[in-house]
């Protein structure tokens, strides 16, 4: 029973909550959850999709971008401004039987996992391993799940050999990582990405760097992991046991730009990026050209893949319109008006919306009209809207369906 987690006290307000979703043992049951941080404070509220006065708001040191852990039964909350990583449990547990899947659903919490370092910033997970670069402490942290929702963020480092706006991520029995340059900079700054390298656990170099200028977006697909850079895009495979670089260079035919933020699919071998501001492109890195590029009316603001429907993404962009494109013939098959405008002009952190997918529905934060809208992939029609106070801006959704017995 779904109201088995919950305390005595609260069991017959639940139940008048979770009556939509409540469900005799041994039947199916499908249950999104959304976390929401906000950009003003530094709250982040989870709520259910399905009944969403059910909600829990929990306070950290300042606003996150979030990301789910490799199973989804973690939440990742990164403030880079304020040198910390809190964890939350989703209360979502989906655990694959093979033939079928048992959902477990209980409350969010804080978990007494956490980390504290110099500006924690990209979050990659693989493999069970999520990946947190602390871009002026010079290492990465490599969390276990298991551990972490135990309440352990552990200590497990990989030492970069100097500090950047980077990542790192296991492959194989290696460690890949962007490389910085070693030129000095001035004052503070960051120093340039150069490159890309595997390197053995403890910080050996194994094999040589493959040049990236100005690396920056990284993101798994398949057998491939690929990160944007100035020349193209490189992708990682693993051959004969040791991580192998390709560059993809751009197509010649191309206008000026270079993709600097990418979408894995994980349901198909492929790729969605940035290319320039209004253009995106579909890779696929087992075939030349490589690349295929599809202009947008507007800058893009967000992006996000369909894991349900793989050929999908859908692209929000600052005149306030989403974009439905189809990944195997690269067209935009549709486009509607969803929100007031977005300009891209302005701070890049301005509150802008987000996207996430809850299995078949879209889900965008509209931070002008501190609202969440829940928009319906198959014709961009919003199907309802969830108000949520101040100013929600990043959002992941988890949850997916199982069994509850
Ligand atoms: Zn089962
Ligand atoms: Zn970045």
């Amino acid at each position: 029973m779904l109201t088995r987690n919950l305390p005595l006290v609260a069991l017959a307000a639940a139940a008048a909550l979770l009556s939509a979703q409540a469900a005799p043992a041994d039947e199916d049951q499908t249950a999104w959850r959304l976390f929401v941080a906000d950009q003003a404070t530094a709250a982040v509220t989870a709520l259910d999709l399905d009944a969403p006065a059910r909600r829990w708001r929990f306070e950290f040191a300042g606003p996150s971008r979030l990301y789910a852990s490799p199973s989804g039964r973690a939440v990742v909350a990164v403030q880079s401004d304020h040198d910390r990583v809190d964890f939350l449990r989703s209360g979502i547990a989906l655990e694959s039987h093979g033939d079928h899947a048992d959902i477990e659903i209980t409350d969010p919490d804080t978990l007494a996992a956490f980390l504290e370092g110099p500006r924690p910033f990209h979050v990659v997970s693989h493999g069970g391993t999520t990946a947190v670069n602390f871009d002026r402490g010079g290492y990465v942290a490599m969390l276990d799940e298991p551990a972490l929702l135990a309440g352990n963020a552990g200590t497990e480092r990989f030492e970069q050999s100097r500090a950047h706006h980077g990542f790192a991520v296991p492959m194989a029995d290696y460690v890949i990582s962007s490389v910085a340059s070693e030129a000095p900079v001035e004052g503070d700054g960051a120093p340039p990405r150069v490159g890309i390298r595997a390197y053995e656990a403890d910080g050996t170099p194994a094999g040589d760097m493959q040049t990236c200028t100005d690396l920056h977006g990284e993101a798994f697909s398949g057998h491939y992991l690929v990160a944007g850079c100035k020349e193209g895009v490189v992708a990682a495979t693993v051959a004969h046991g040791m991580p192998e670089f390709t560059m993809l260079p751009y197509p010649d035919d191309f206008p000026e730009g270079h993709t600097g933020t990418l979408l894995g699919s994980s349901a198909m071998q492929v790729f969605l990026g940035n290319y320039g501001r209004e253009s995106v492109v579909v890779i696929d890195p087992t075939a030349t050209p490589y690349f295929t590029r599809v202009e947008l009316p507007f800058r893009r603001v967000d992006f996000v893949l369909d894991p349900a429907k793989p050929q999908f993404a859908y692209i929000f962009t600052e005149d306030g319109s989403l974009h439905r494109l189809n990944m195997l013939s690269a067209e935009i098959e549709q486009s509607r008006r969803v929100t007031g405008p977005y300009s891209m002009d302005g701070h890049w952190r301005d509150p802008r919306p987000r996207l996430a997918m809850a299995g078949d529905r879209l889900v965008m934060t509209d931070p002008a009209e501190s609202q969440l809208r829940v928009i319906d992939p198959a014709d961009l029609s919003e199907r309802k809207t969830i108000a949520v106070d101040g100013l929600p801006y990043n959002l992941i959704a988890i949850g997916g369906s199982g069994l509850d017995h």
